[in-house]
C-alpha cells in the first residue's frame, strides 16, 4: 500500500466561476482507522455541478465545505482496513471519501455494493444520476404514456437518463444541450423525439415550435432562461420537477427575475416540485435493480466521461460546470482492483 495521501483541499471560496487556486493540493500520510471505522482507497471519484455549491458559504442539504478541509465527493471506494466486523479488505463501498486517496469514514457512513456490470455505473446510472433520474421522473414527475415531457442538461449525467427513461414509459421526449454534437448524440443514439440547442438565438421559438401543444412535464436542471422558455411552453395543469439550477451555480451575478412565477402557475395551474435524491435513499435498491435490468437488455444506454488522474480533478469540475462533459464526468483515482470478477 501506498504511504502518501494525496488531497484537494479547499482553499478559497470562489468568488465567480471556479478558479484553480481555489483549491489546494497536500501530500499527506495515510490515516489510519479507529474502533468502528474503515480505511478506504478512492477507485473512481463523481464530479458533481453540486460541489461548486457546496464551496459557497451557505449550507445546502449538508453544511459548506469548511476552509481547509478535503474537497468532498462521492466516490467508489475499495475497504483496505476495517475495523468494523460488517466490512472486511476488498469490499467495495459508496461513500463520500472526497478528493483523496485514502478516506477512513465510519462504517456507518458506507454502502457495500456488489459488483454489477462495469464498476464506473456505481457512480452513473446506479449512482446519484440513475436515482435522480428514476425517483424525480417517475416519483415527482409522475409521468404518463404519451405525455410531452422536456429535460433540459439533457446530454449530461441526469439528463441523459431522465430523457431515456421516458421514452422508456412511452412519452415524447425533447432535449435542450448546449451544442449541435450533443443535440445530435440524443436524437440520433439515445432515441429523443427531438433535441434543441439552448445557445441558438431563436431557442425560444424553436422550443415553442418542437411542442406545438404545449410540455405536459418539464425536468429542469438548469433554471435561469432555459427554465423561463419551458415555462411558457407549459400546458394547463402541467407539471414541472426542479431538480436543480446548474445555469447558477458558478456565477456571482444574481440570475434575472423570471417572468411568470408565481402569475403564469396560476394561470395555467401548474405544479413545481423540488426534490433532493437522499429523500428516497431508503428506496435505492429498487432503483438500482430496475436501472441495472434496463442497461442489461440495451434499453437503457450508459455514456461515461472518465478521465484519469485526481490531479485533472479541479480543471474536470470547472469544465463540467460549461458543459465540457457527455454523459457523467468522474475521475479515476486508482486502478479497479484486480480480483473483480
Ligand atoms: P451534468 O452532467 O448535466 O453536467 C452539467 C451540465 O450543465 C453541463 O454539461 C452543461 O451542459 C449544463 N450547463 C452548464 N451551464 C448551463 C447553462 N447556463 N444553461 C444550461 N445548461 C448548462 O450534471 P448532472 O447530471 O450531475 O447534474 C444536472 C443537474 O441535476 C444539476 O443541476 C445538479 O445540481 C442536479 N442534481 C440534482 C440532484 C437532486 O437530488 N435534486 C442530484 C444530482 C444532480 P450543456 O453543454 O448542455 O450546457
Amino acid at each position: 500500500m501506498n504511504t502518501l495521501n494525496r488531497q484537494y483541499l479547499l482553499a478559497h471560496r470562489p468568488e465567480g466561476p471556479l478558479r484553480e487556486s481555489d483549491f489546494e493540493y497536500r501530500e499527506a500520510s495515510v490515516p489510519t482507522p479507529g474502533p468502528g471505522e474503515v480505511l478506504t482507497r478512492t477507485l473512481y471519484l463523481s464530479l458533481d455541478p453540486a460541489n461548486r455549491v457546496w464551496m459557497g458559504p451557505l449550507p445546502t442539504y449538508r453544511p459548506p465545505i469548511g476552509l481547509g478541509e478535503v474537497m468532498a465527493g462521492f466516490t467508489l471506494n475499495e475497504v483496505v482496513e476495517s475495523k468494523d466486523a460488517r466490512f472486511r479488505p476488498g469490499d467495495l463501498v459508496e461513500c463520500q471519501g472526497g478528493w483523496q486517496d485514502y478516506a477512513v469514514l465510519p462504517a456507518d457512513a458506507l454502502y457495500k455494493v456488489a459488483p454489477r456490470g462495469p464498476l464506473s455505473h456505481r457512480l452513473s446510472v446506479l449512482g446519484v444520476p440513475g436515482q435522480t433520474a428514476y425517483f424525480g421522473l417517475l416519483e415527482v414527475g409522475r409521468i404518463r404514456a404519451g405525455e410531452t415531457v422536456v429535460v433540459s442538461a439533457a446530454a449530461g449525467a441526469v439528463g441523459s437518463i431522465t430523457g431515456q427513461l421516458a421514452k422508456l414509459h412511452g412519452c415524447r421526449v425533447i432535449g435542450i444541450a448546449g451544442g449541435p454534437e450533443k443535440c445530435h448524440w440524443l436524437t440520433t443514439e439515445l432515441g429523443f423525439d427531438a433535441a434543441l440547442d439552448y445557445r441558438a438565438e431563436d431557442f425560444p421559438q424553436r422550443l415553442a415550435a418542437a411542442c406545438p401543444e404545449g410540455v405536459d412535464l418539464y425536468f429542469d436542471n438548469v433554471g435561469g432562461a432555459v427554465f423561463q422558455a419551458a415555462l411558457f411552453q407549459m400546458k394547463p395543469h402541467g407539471r414541472i420537477v426542479c431538480c436543480g439550477s446548474v445555469s447558477i451555480y458558478d456565477t456571482d451575478t444574481p440570475p434575472p427575475r423570471l417572468l411568470g412565477v408565481p402569475g403564469l402557475l396560476t394561470l395555467r395551474r401548474l405544479r413545481m416540485e423540488g426534490f433532493i435524491v437522499f429523500d428516497f435513499h431508503d428506496r435505492r435498491k429498487q432503483a438500482e435493480q430496475a436501472l441495472a435490468g434496463w442497461v442489461a437488455e440495451g434499453r437503457l444506454k450508459v455514456r461515461e466521461d472518465i478521465i484519469d488522474g485526481l490531479q485533472n480533478a479541479p480543471r474536470a469540475l470547472m469544465g463540467l460546470l460549461h458543459g465540457a462533459n457527455i454523459g457523467k464526468r468522474m475521475i479515476r483515482v486508482a486502478p479497479e482492483p484486480s480480483g473483480k470478477p
